[in-house]
């Protein structure tokens, strides 16, 4: 048996063919129309038939086809409620799916939680029953694997929104209307801020750093800045990172206090600083979890399948 992934984009649909171990035999990916629900379904399962074409798969093989949305999906009854970047509002989205092309099944769930699945079930934390992706990008998304399966609670399915939970009471301005979110202090955007303000900082005081220097080699400052300044050995560099981390860290020892995670997977623009980033993550980690004197710890770690989460994640939303 076979079932197919797609993870709808605002820009791109890309899609995933997977067999009964969840490996990708194929994938192709479609620029995502714009303004127009049912011209984005009926592109989707274009390219689902030219997977299912093109590999020599009967259709009736397909056990079914899940889809990762950018927003929030009911599942039970096959809707997408809402998407931020996308035209859809209670769109039933499953059934008009099957009436392009008629499979068994239409599953959903929110991108960033099919994401988290992809990783648990073929990724970075395969074999562990429970873990918690962070993805640091624009924002703080996040999803959260309990037993294999996803949570995203039981009211308005769109639990798992750990960026958008406070770790600075009364801090920073988050985009959703709180102050103090995880979010505007741990995603690669804060990063950047981060790194614009120690700028502006030093720059007033007419203190010289490799920031500088970075920031011009890319010609402007990003998440990456204060990193490969760190790297050269910048201690201003160094404490813009070691706040970042610390407030990142912060927001994962709250969620290890909760959940209890075997692993804790990063992924986004961020996590490609690799050990620069999760060893002295999991340092601080390590020694601000309640558990921090038990010999099981969670692991941190970075995510493996990089775009292809989504795709294999929402292949793997009927495992
Ligand atoms: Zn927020």
């Amino acid at each position: 048996m076979y079932s197919i992934g797609v993870d709808l984009g605002g820009t791109n649909i890309a899609i995933g063919l997977c067999d009964a171990e969840l490996k990708l035999v194929d994938k192709g990916s479609v620029p995502t129309p714009q303004n127009d629900p049912e011209k984005i379904v009926k592109e989707m399962a274009a390219l689902a038939r030219l997977l299912i074409d093109r590999n020599g798969v009967m259709l009736g093989e397909v056990e079914y086809v899940g889809i990762a949305v950018p927003g929030a999906a009911d599942d039970k009854s096959g809707t997408v409620i809402y998407t931020p970047n996308l035209p859809f509002k209670d769109y039933q989205i499953a059934e008009v799916f099957k009436k392009f092309l008629p499979v068994q099944r239409v599953i959903l769930a929110n991108d960033a939680n099919a994401a988290a699945l992809g990783e648990a079930l073929a990724g970075a934390a395969r074999g562990a029953a429970g873990c918690i992706m962070v993805t640091l990008g624009t924002g703080v998304g996040g999803g959260i694997i309990i037993n294999g399966k996803i949570f995203s609670g039981s009211l308005n399915s769109l639990g798992a929104e750990i960026g958008h939970t406070v770790i600075a009471a009364g801090g920073r301005q988050c985009g959703c209307g709180r102050r103090g979110c995880w979010e505007a202090y741990s995603s690669a955007t804060a990063l950047k801020n981060m790194t614009s303000e120690k700028m502006q900082e030093l720059s007033l005081k007419g203190i010289p750093s490799l920031l500088f220097e970075e920031a011009e080699k890319e010609g402007k400052v990003s998440a990456r800045t204060a990193f490969n300044a760190m790297k050269r050995a910048d201690t201003h560099a160094k404490a813009v990172v070691d706040e970042y981390i610390y407030y990142l860290g912060t927001g994962i020892a709250n969620m290890i206090n909760i959940f209890q995670p075997e692993v804790v997977i990063i992924g986004g623009g961020v996590s490609g600083e690799r050990e620069n980033l999760t060893a002295p993550l999991s340092a601080m980690v390590n020694a601000e979890q309640y558990t921090r004197n038990s010999e099981k710890k969670a692991k941190i770690v970075t995510a493996t399948l990089g775009n292809d989460a989504g795709i294999i994640g929402a292949a793997g939303l009927g495992r």
